[in-house]
């Protein structure tokens, strides 16, 4: 019972008058970074910042259930799918922000969301048992030669479900089906684990290729552990597709929700997350790159990736073809 009131007492608090300077923000990412970009804003318009945490799909799940009664102002989320699952489900309001428009680029935004960050998901490979010329673009993973080298993680991730969302965008569905079903054949292992997983798995030679967002691959190279620093001696990193359409694109970011009660911060929030100052904080924190291209990362291990040709498909084609991809990897039996 006491839990009851508590929560209820919580809800109370976080449905309070509008008028309050108050922002519900629902949020997937947890990152140390995101305490300075939030206290930052706080600062700057004295607004206060009710965060709730939780996995990303719980979040959505937490919102639908809420519905209108609903105390969350802005819901940040990554991937693409994911946002895109959110538009598909009515839950974003239509904002308009000429600030908005001006910073973050056409392809990185819909009517209803906003990427502040992107990430590219590449391709890795060990060093000893795979040669970077076999391992060019996505379409190698498919090709016969490497058969049981391939190691990836569950085709229902958004992270898969967006690559092969972006494979259909460029190539069909039926192509998108064949390469689907040409890499579950080379499968070296039955998906499982994160990009992480498949890093070190690389590393260790129990596969020979596998994709990674990243910011994972960054994040390793900025590890102080012994183990992280030889697991990165031993992999390669290829930019994909260089020759053809460029690296497979994803993002985080997020909206303003329908519902929201303060809509008014929600939008100086959202506008607050394009600005230099927070961009920084951003896409840093998760070693990620600005959605606005005048911001510079200043992240030397982010930075020693190099430079490469990004596909420039609009975000919001991947959120479109998501739901196909799930069928596409569901009969190619990519579990
Ligand atoms: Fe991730």
């Amino acid at each position: 019972m006491q839990r009851v009131v508590a929560l209820l007492s919580t809800l109370i608090a976080l449905t309070a008058s509008a008028e309050e300077k108050v922002l519900n923000l629902y949020s997937a990412r947890h990152y140390q970074t995101d305490e300075a970009l939030y206290a930052n804003f706080t600062k700057q318009t004295g607004i206060a910042i009710n965060r709730i945490e939780a996995k990303e799909d719980e979040l959505l799940e937490r919102i639908r259930n809420e519905g209108a009664a609903s105390p969350a102002d802005v819901f940040i989320t990554v991937d693409a799918a994911r946002l895109a699952k959110a538009d598909e489900l009515g839950l974003f309001a239509p904002v308009k922000s000429k600030f908005l428009e001006e910073r973050i680029p056409a392809h990185l935004r819909s009517n209803d969301w906003f990427a502040f960050s992107t990430r590219a998901r590449v391709i890795i490979y060990n060093k000893d048992s795979v040669r970077a010329e076999e391992v060019q673009n996505y379409a190698d993973l498919a090709r016969p030669a490497l058969k049981g080298k391939v190691c990836s993680r569950s085709g229902s991730h958004p992270y898969n479900l967006s690559l092969l969302a972006s494979i259909i965008a460029h190539q069909g569905e039926a192509r998108a089906e064949e390469w689907a079903r040409g890499v579950v054949g080379n499968f070296a292992r039955a998906p499982k684990g994160g990009d992480t997983d498949q890093i070190k798995a690389v590393a260790a030679g129990e596969c020979g290729v596998a994709v990674s967002n990243t910011y994972y691959l960054v994040r390793l190279l900025r590890s102080e552990k012994a183990e992280d620093k030889k697991a990165m001696d031993r992999i390669g990193i290829v930019w994909p597709d260089q020759k053809l359409q460029g690296a497979h694109i994803n993002v985080s970011g997020g909206g303003m929700l329908k519902t929201a009660p303060h809509k008014e911060a929600a939008v100086k929030f959202l506008e607050y997350l394009a600005s230099d100052e927070a961009q920084n904080y951003f896409a840093n924190g998760n070693n990620e790159w600005p959605a606005v291209t005048t911001v510079k990362a200043a992240n030397p291990a982010l930075e020693s990736l190099g430079k490469f040709k990004a596909d420039a498909l609009p975000i919001a084609a991947l959120a479109k073809n998501a739901a196909t991809a799930q069928k596409v990897y569901d009969r190619a039996g990519w579990r």
